[in-house]
């Protein structure tokens, strides 16, 4: 079996740090999660960076952050996981669904624009499939209508737009480590700020509500959480951000192998800007005209090749479909018309290739 991920880290890698961490009997807030954050911050090129359990709560907590709740608006790209609706829709307010440009996957400006309310508090905008293409303008959208951006960039370290990676575009971006991203710590997230008064705020949210001394104990100036990262998997997420450049670069290739070789058939690739590094966090295509998606993904498993769906249309899902009734029309076509393809080294693209061309053509 082709499977369709494989992740990029192998024990002998940690063996050595991990070590050291169960040698301490330091299992968190060391040295590791001092130092993975501290080298997520200089990666993104964001002034701050903190750590968290996930992608969700990470997302959660920039909501927080807001004071969002019952009767505020949230505009959030439509193709992407349930998650970035999901945190909006927990505090009470509405997850507004914006619909996406067909060929980057991402929420387009005139979406973004006719969506906004006087009830609209914030807009989270999603790097779909790692893909940060068009970004900077709704960054610029939400700079004159005063209203702050968080970037749920689950699938994009390591992702830029005009020179600027993900992490240093929005007011917020949110990152996840689950083994499903390119850089996993098992489960795992962070989130990361330019806006230095907020510091203070986040640590004590993720720890607690705890601040500082106070005699023999932590100072609990505020009620908080504990959303915080242990130290293996600290251990996990440094061994990795040292190669994801690498990793990057690699995958772009193995893209551009599988473009070569599929475009013929009319299966074209998710797109992106001019400017834009993506980290190919997903290999996602669309299928040809005609063809049924379903059907394609249960022969490939029947040749031995895992695949999947691109991503899911959150206004269509059964919830938020029952609940708002407000079905975008280009995001859930993507949901229906997109596919996921293996993508790592060693891959034998040329067999997945003939492969899904072979099942392409037979069908005409
Ligand atoms: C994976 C993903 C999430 C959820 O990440 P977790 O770390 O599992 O909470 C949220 N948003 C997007 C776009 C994702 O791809």
């Amino acid at each position: 079996m082709i499977r369709l991920i494989r992740p990029y880290i192998s024990f002998d890698e940690v063996e050595q740090d991990l070590r050291k961490v169960f040698d301490s009997g330091m299992f968190t807030r060391g040295e590791n999660v001092v130092g993975f954050a501290d080298e997520l911050a200089t990666y993104t090129g964001a002034r701050h960076a903190f750590l968290a359990t996930s992608a969700t709560t990470a997302l959660w907590l920039c909501l927080k952050r807001l004071a969002v709740g019952p009767g505020d608006e949230v505009i959030v790209s439509d193709f992407s996981f349930p998650a970035t609706a999901n945190v909006v829709e927990d505090l009470g307010a509405r997850p507004v669904f914006a619909d996406v440009c067909p060929d980057t996957f991402n929420m387009t400006p005139e979406a973004l624009k006719a969506k906004i309310t006087e009830k609209t508090r914030a807009v989270i905008f999603v790097d779909a499939l790692g893909n940060p293409s068009g970004i900077t303008k709704i960054a610029e959208i939400c700079r004159e209508n005063a209203l702050p951006l968080i970037e749920d960039a689950a699938c994009a370290l390591g992702s830029s737009e005009a020179g600027q990676r993900c992490g240093n575009i929005a007011d917020m971006t949110c990152f996840s480590f689950h083994p499903r991203k390119l850089l996993t710590t098992g489960e795992g997230g962070a989130v990361t700020i330019n806006n230095t008064d907020w510091v203070a705020w986040f640590n004590r949210k993720l720890s607690h509500g705890g601040e500082g001394m106070r005699g023999y104990g932590l100072d609990f100036v505020d009620y908080g959480y504990n959303f915080r990262m242990s130290e293996t998997q600290a251990v996990m997420g440094r061994a990795q951000l040292k190669k994801l450049d690498d990793i990057i670069a690699e995958r772009n290739e193995i893209r551009d192998a599988y473009i070569q070789q599929l475009a013929s058939a009319g299966f074209t690739v998710q797109g992106h800007g001019p400017e834009v590094v993506h980290n190919v966090q997903s290999l996602v295509f669309r299928i040809p005209e005609g063809c049924d998606r379903d059907t394609l993904i249960t022969r490939l498993r029947e040749v031995g090749i895992e695949t999947t769906l691109g991503t899911y249309a959150l206004s269509a899902t059964t919830y938020y479909h029952k609940r708002y009734n407000d079905v975008q029309p280009v995001a859930s076509r993507l949901q229906d018309t997109t596919l996921t393809l293996p993508c790592y080294a060693d891959l034998d693209v040329e067999y997945v290739c003939e492969q899904l061309v072979g099942l392409v053509t037979k069908r005409k």
